[in-house]
C-alpha cells in the first residue's frame, strides 16, 4: 500500500487532519505576512483585519484577494523586487520568473525552506506518476530562469534518481542521448515532446521502439490534460504521459496519478485552495470555478488568496488511488486571460486544441483571431503530416471545418499549409495570434 504515496500519511489524511493543519498553516503565515511583509502588512490594514480575528479557515474569506497585476505593479513601483519579501534578503537562495506574454515578468523569491517545499511536493507528484529511486531522469528544457523544469528536476533527485542534465543541449544531441543512455523518465513541455518526437522520426528514429522512456510528464502547458495530445505523446514515446499544473507563484500545485482516472490532486497542505464561482462565492463538488490559492509553506513571498486565473472543476467523485486530497476534473480547464470573444461567443485556445489533436493528419497547427471582411474570425492554419495526398489534405480540411463549427458553437475558417510550414517550439508554445486591432463592442 505505501509504495504507491511518497507521504501516505498527508496524501491519505482525514479531512478533519487535513483541515487541523491547513488550519495551523494558514494562521502562522497570516501572522508572518502582517509582521513581516511591508505589502500585506498594509493591505491587510487598509481591509482592517488583522491576524488575531482570523481563527479559522473559513474566515480566510474575510481577506482580499491578491493578484499578479498588483504583484507586478508593486515590483515596478518599488524595482526590483517590490516589498512582499518578508524575509532578510540575505535568506533567499533563489529567484524565478513567470513567462510573460506582455510587460517586465514577475520575479519571485525563495528561502532555501520554501524552495525545498517546491521541490519536495514536486517529487511527491514524480513519485505518483510511478517514478522510483532506479530511474534516470531527462529534465528537456533550456535551464533559463523558469522555475518548472529547475523543481522537476531537484524533485527527480529528491527521489535518489539519476537526473542527467541536457539544458544546453540541442534536441538532435538530446536524442542521441535518449539512445545511448539509459532513460526512463522525460520532463519537457508537451509542445516540445511532439517536437522532439517529430525531429527523431525526420532522421528515421522511433522513440516509442528505440528509446527507453517510460514515464513522460509535462507542464507549462495544459497539453497532457487534453486527451489527444496526451495520446499522441504516449504513442510516440511508447511511455505514459502526466500532466503536472504548477504556477511559479504558489507551487507545483497538481498532478495525475497512476489511476489515470482524469483526475488532479492538489497538494492542499502545500497551498490551499478556494474554487470561487463569478460571484466570488465557494462552489462545492461539481462545481466549477476560478481558483485561488493561499500558500501554506513559502515565507519570502508568502501569498494570500492569490488569483489564478485558471478555470477548474471540483471533482464529485473519489479517486480509486485512494488519495484524499482535493481532485479537479482534468486540470485546468480554461485560462481567463486567455478567452476570446468571437461574434458574441466564448473561444478558448484549449478547446479548439481539443478538437483539433485527434486528427492524425494535424503535426502543428496555429490558431489565428482576426477581422475578416469586417467580422471577427479564427483562422486556423494547419501544418500537415507530409504523407498526406492532395486529396486527404481537403478530406481533412472538411472534417475539420465541421468539428471545430459543432465543437465551438461558431463557423471558423481552416487553412492547410505545406509541410514544415509553421514554428515548432522548444518552450511554451506561442499558437495563439490575435490581429484584430479594434475591440467589437
Ligand atoms: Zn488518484
Amino acid at each position: 500500500m505505501a509504495a504507491r504515496y511518497l507521504e501516505p500519511r498527508l496524501e491519505r489524511s482525514s479531512r478533519a487532519e487535513m483541515t487541523r493543519l491547513q488550519t495551523r498553516r494558514f494562521k502562522e503565515q497570516l501572522r508572518h505576512a502582517y509582521a513581516h511583509s511591508p505589502f500585506y502588512c498594509r493591505k491587510l490594514k487598509a481591509a482592517g483585519v488583522t491576524p488575531a480575528a482570523i481563527r479559522t479557515l473559513d474566515d480566510l474569506r474575510k481577506l482580499p484577494f491578491t493578484t499578479k497585476d498588483e504583484l507586478k505593479e508593486n515590483q515596478a513601483v518599488k524595482p526590483p523586487w517590490g516589498d512582499v519579501l518578508a524575509v532578510p534578503f540575505a535568506d533567499v537562495l533563489r529567484v524565478h520568473m513567470t513567462s510573460a506574454t506582455t510587460g517586465r515578468p514577475l520575479a519571485f523569491l525563495d528561502t532555501r525552506e520554501d524552495w525545498h517545499g517546491f521541490y519536495h511536493s514536486y517529487a511527491r507528484s514524480l513519485y505518483a506518476y510511478g517514478v522510483r529511486r532506479p530511474d534516470v531522469v531527462m529534465a528537456a528544457f533550456s535551464y533559463g530562469p523558469w522555475i518548472g523544469y529547475w523543481s522537476g528536476f531537484y524533485a527527480a533527485q529528491d527521489l535518489g534518481c539519476l537526473v542527467f542534465p541536457v539544458g544546453g543541449l540541442t534536441t538532435d544531441q538530446r536524442i542521441d542521448a535518449l539512445l545511448s543512455y539509459p532513460i526512463t523518465v522525460l520532463g519537457c513541455t508537451p509542445s516540445y515532446a511532439l517536437f522532439l518526437a517529430e525531429a527523431a522520426g525526420k532522421k528515421g528514429i522511433d522513440l516509442a521502439k528505440q528509446g527507453k522512456v517510460r514515464i513522460t510528464w509535462h507542464t507549462g502547458e495544459p497539453g497532457a490534460s487534453i486527451p489527444a495530445t496526451k495520446a499522441r505523446i504516449e504513442a510516440a514515446f511508447g511511455a505514459k504521459a502526466f500532466d503536472l499544473p504548477g504556477l511559479t507563484e504558489i507551487a507545483a500545485w497538481g498532478f495525475e496519478c497512476d489511476a489515470r482516472a482524469g483526475l488532479t490532486h492538489v497538494h492542499e497542505d502545500y497551498c490551499y485552495p478556494e474554487i470561487l464561482d463569478e460571484q466570488d462565492r465557494p462552489v462545492g463538488p461539481g462545481g466549477r470555478g476560478e481558483l485561488v490559492f493561499t500558500s501554506l509553506y513559502r515565507k519570502a513571498m508568502p501569498l494570500i488568496r492569490y488569483r489564478t486565473r485558471d478555470i477548474v472543476h471540483v471533482a464529485d467523485r473519489k479517486c480509486p488511488c485512494g488519495r484524499t486530497l482535493i481532485a479537479l476534473e482534468g486540470g485546468v480547464l480554461a485560462r481567463l486571460d486567455d478567452m476570446k470573444k468571437i461574434r458574441g461567443v466564448i473561444v478558448y485556445p484549449r478547446r479548439i486544441e481539443e478538437l483539433v489533436r485527434p486528427h492524425a493528419g494535424v503535426d502543428e497547427f496555429q490558431i489565428v483571431f482576426r477581422r475578416h471582411e469586417g467580422l471577427d474570425d479564427v483562422l486556423i492554419r494547419i501544418d500537415p503530416s507530409p504523407s498526406l495526398s492532395g486529396a486527404e489534405r481537403d478530406g481533412l480540411r472538411a472534417r475539420l471545418v465541421e468539428d471545430l463549427r459543432t465543437g465551438l458553437g461558431i463557423r471558423v475558417t481552416v487553412e492547410i499549409g505545406e509541410p514544415g510550414s509553421l514554428p515548432r517550439w522548444d518552450h511554451k508554445a506561442k499558437r495563439v495570434k490575435d490581429e484584430r486591432t479594434e475591440v467589437p463592442f
